[in-house]
């Protein structure tokens, strides 16, 4: 069952993904501009005041599927020929002002529920006297206004709503404001680039910039060998009954050289992760942080500085798999399909990963390519000497396990195992943190559930820890049917 929360603006931005994939695949994307055209006909339903809105909305977003900014003013058939020279962006996240709608910013509002009773306790209640009664019916000065809370707490109908926006809502960094026209704006020195606030605005008003068709240049290079890296938290996204055996044919048919799991960098990280604890712990060190989620990186470094020493100085799965893959092949281009948005920003900072799509990217470059995943018959496995830990990573509470299993019972008794999932939990957890003589290890995630959780998926988080697990099951299978053969031999 594929995500119900799926919405129209989702399935439009889908269907702007496969109709570019299919143009770049047909060599014929210098037309991306009829897209516009086509996508928002007369009669399509209207969701804003008119068609020219919806296709000037439209525009940008195409801009932003091409891996550009929308301020960008060069016309989009320029665009196409200028794609493959745009790098990876590091701030991939942006309001499409044009398509903002100015959602209320009065947190306290006063509803028709009001009885003008004759406590008044909101009268009373509030500290600033903003509240007056107007034609029956209370009423808050919004000038005067702390958003307090306390009118709503005393109202006994519960007459007073509180009103967030939904993009405020979601982003658990407190990045999202509202500038002079009272449209949502971003403050780049805050945001982590998570991507969540994209899913929460029901207006589609922020959008992320994307490397669908570098990636597909890329594949349809026969010069250029590219290779796969598939996170951990890949099985099931694809439809559960595609295996991962099928998926990898998939990606082979689209001009993939080698399909990598990402689980493999994992393995090296977590290792090394337990030896780092070991020292920090012998030097004395109060705490240490995982450094596996750059989303919560990002948080430590630019909202909570004081903490950027204790995180681990590990570099993630993805990078040590990068790494690893040009260093037996300089000449690869690698492309990370993951979950993850701020994985596009990570790979911008550090230069080892050349592209990064999620899982949702992927999906749409299949069905641009007309491929048929339920009709391919799988053709090869994956690598089956990685440990069932690394391929844990992505759900919460994944890389304590693997890197408790790495540790002696001794060692373990000394170390206190935090799990902080979400960013508003990370940001608690750093706000709240007292030393104490025992020797913390800090598992933090961007996203609730982890990874599994991330807003580049395509299944429930609930599955799809389910479909990690099943895959899990299904590696092991193998391994002890190889066990067996060996024996027998
Ligand atoms: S921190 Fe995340 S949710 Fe907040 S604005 Fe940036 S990308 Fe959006
Ligand atoms: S938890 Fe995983 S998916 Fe979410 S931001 Fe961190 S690395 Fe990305």
């Amino acid at each position: 069952m594929l995500d119900q929360t799926v919405s129209e603006l989702v399935k439009l931005k889908r269907k702007l993904y496969i109709e570019l994939v299919s143009l770049a695949c047909q060599d014929k994307l210098v037309e991306a501009e009829k897209l516009i055209y086509q996508l928002i006909r007369e009669d399509t339903p209207r969701y804003r005041c008119c068609q020219h809105k919806e296709r000037a909305i439209l525009r940008e977003r195409i801009k932003l599927a091409l891996g550009f900014d929308i301020e960008d003013n060069i016309p989009i058939a320029r665009l196409t020929e200028l794609v493959d020279q745009e790098p990876l962006d590091e701030d991939i996240i942006t309001i499409l002002n044009m398509a903002c709608d100015s959602c209320p910013i009065d947190k306290y509002i006063v509803t028709d529920s009001c009885r003008n009773c004759a406590a008044h306790r909101c009268l009373n209640a509030c500290p600033k006297d903003a509240i007056y009664i107007i034609s029956n019916k209370a009423y808050i000065d919004q000038e005067k206004c702390i958003e307090c809370s306390r009118c709503k707490d005393v109202c006994p109908f519960g007459a007073i709503n509180e009103n967030v926006r939904p993009c405020v809502k979601a982003c658990a960094t407190g990045a999202i404001s509202s500038d002079a026209n009272r449209q949502a704006t971003i403050d780049k020195d805050i945001c982590v680039n998570c991507g969540h606030c994209i899913r929460g605005c029901p207006f589609g008003a922020i959008g992320d910039k994307n490397r669908i068709i570098q990636v597909t240049n890329s594949l349809l290079n026969p010069e250029q060998n590219t290779v796969a890296m598939l996170a951990p938290s890949f099985p099931g996204q694809f439809g559960y009954n595609v295996d991962s055996a099928t998926l990898k044919t998939a990606l082979k048919i689209m001009g993939f050289n080698q399909v990598i799991e990402v689980a493999e960098g994992a393995d090296k990280v977590m290792q090394a992760e337990a030896e780092e604890v070991l020292e920090l712990k012998d030097k004395g060190a109060n705490l240490m942080t995982s450094s596996c989620c750059p989303a919560f990186t990002e948080l430590i470094n630019k909202n909570h500085p004081e903490f950027t020493e204790n995180i681990s100085t590990l570099t993630s799965p993805m990078e040590v798999t990068a790494a690893k893959i040009k260093s037996e092949n300089p000449e690869a281009k690698t492309v990370f399909i993951g979950p993850c948005l701020t994985k596009k920003s990570e790979a911008a900072r550090h230069k080892t990963v050349d592209e990064v799509l999620t899982f949702e990217e992927l999906l749409c470059m299949i069905v641009g390519w007309e491929i048929n995943l339920e009709k391919l018959s799988p053709i090869e496995e994956f690598n089956d000497s990685i440990s069932d830990e690394a391929r844990s990573f992505p759900a919460s509470g994944g890389v304590t396990a693997a890197i408790r299993s790495e540790l002696s019972e001794s060692d373990k008794s000394w170390i206190n195992f935090e799990i902080a999932s979400g960013l508003k939990e990370c940001s608690q957890f750093l706000k709240t943190y007292k030393p104490d003589n025992k020797f913390s290890f800090l598992e933090g995630m961007g996203c609730e559930e982890g990874c599994i959780g991330g807003p580049g998926r395509i299944i429930n988080t609930k599955i799809a820890k389910k479909m990690v697990e099943k895959f899990i099951k299904s590696q092991k299978n193998n391994k002890t049917q190889q066990v067996k053969q060996i024996a027998k031999l």
